[in-house]
């Protein structure tokens, strides 16, 4: 991340969050927008340079405070799915991320008028007669940006009062002590991705560590959080069987099944022209070089393939007397 420089809109500068968010970052040098797209649409840009010196755009969302959810992601049963976008890309950089292929800049973009997002979300529960499920983590690692704005108090906070609302924040942060001041409520779940060390070096370069993340997982049960683990995407290497079997006894040493409130597995996806974009703005990571089956626009493993990862995984799972698996 490139803290010297931070772009601002203007009809934010002088609101309290900009203030408090600025202080944190304590830039050298601010540059005034009119609009976040002005810098995060940028073209002629490359993807891989501006990454590496990533800047923050604090914005304000003036519409779409959720969106329906998407087929590629979990609902996890729950027949109103939604999810909101409070951040726009991650400070992380997975090799398998689809924002790589959605925008045309990694500048990480932070709306700082989350009290919107909430009271639209309140209007949007008054509309449903049975409970919503909200993933806020979209487009972002929303807990690894908590030490710039308190995205997840507030809304846990929120959720604390509404108990229509099931919220779900996914993250690859440790971050977890950030969430100390706030009481955990049964309708959010932290949801902690975990990957296989060799994975988590080759593909999420920037991310904690397993060590550090399952530590992370038991301080939030410690804490009392409702936790889900998602193993997801899982990616096809030489050799998976052994090495998610690994995997999952190092995880199940460390994390009590019975801690957990589920777990949710899927196997790599990815919008196909999102993969044409990342495969032209020179991602040289093998998994671009892989060929998917693509069918209705996603590019994934042949339906054999994905068929046998699924099928390993769920075993190893329920061997270890965990039934709760949300499959995707
Ligand atoms: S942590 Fe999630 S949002 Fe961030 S780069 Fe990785 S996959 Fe993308």
């Amino acid at each position: 991340m490139y803290r010297h420089l931070v772009y601002i809109e203007k009809n934010i500068l002088n609101d309290n969050a900009t203030k408090r968010v600025l202080d944190k970052i304590n830039p050298q040098e601010i540059v005034i927008i009119d609009h976040y797209k002005e810098v995060l649409n940028q073209t002629n840009s490359h993807w891989h340079f501006n990454k590496k010196y990533q800047k923050i755009i604090l914005a304000k969302r003036e519409s779409e405070f959720y969106y329906k959810g998407s087929f590629l992601t979990s609902s996890l049963g729950y027949r109103h799915f939604y999810y909101n976008t409070l951040a726009l890309n991650c400070i992380f950089h997975c090799e398998y991320c689809y924002l790589q292929g959605m925008y045309n800049t990694p500048h990480l973009v932070l709306f700082l008028n989350n009290q919107d997002f909430i009271r639209a979300t309140k209007t949007l529960i008054k509309q449903h007669n049975d409970k919503i499920y909200l993933a806020l983590s979209y487009d972002t690692d929303l807990l690894a940006l908590e030490h710039y704005y308190p995205y997840c108090q507030e809304w846990i906070d929120f959720a604390q009062k509404e108990k229509k609302l099931q919220i779900e924040i996914r993250t690859k942060s440790h971050q977890v002590d950030r969430l100390n001041q706030i009481k955990p409520t049964d309708n959010v779940v932290l949801s902690f991705t975990l990957s296989p060390e060799s994975i988590q070096e080759q593909y999420e370069p920037l991310t904690p560590k397993l060590d550090q993340r399952i530590d992370a997982v038991q301080k939030a049960i410690q804490r009392g959080f409702k936790v889900m683990l998602c193993f997801d995407p899982m990616i096809y290497v030489s050799d998976f069987k052994r090495i998610y079997k690994d995997f999952f006894d190092k995880v199940f040493s460390k994390i009590q099944p019975n801690s957990i409130d589920s777990v949710s597995i899927g196997v790599f996806r990815m919008n196909n022209d999102f993969l044409k974009r990342i495969r032209k703005n020179g991602n040289r990571s093998d998994l671009y070089f892989y060929t998917y089956e693509v069918k209705n626009s996603i590019a994934t493993y042949s339906e054999d393939i994905k068929k046998q990862m699924l099928l390993f995984v769920s075993d190893e799972l329920k061997k270890r007397n965990i039934f709760r698996i949300h499959i995707l």
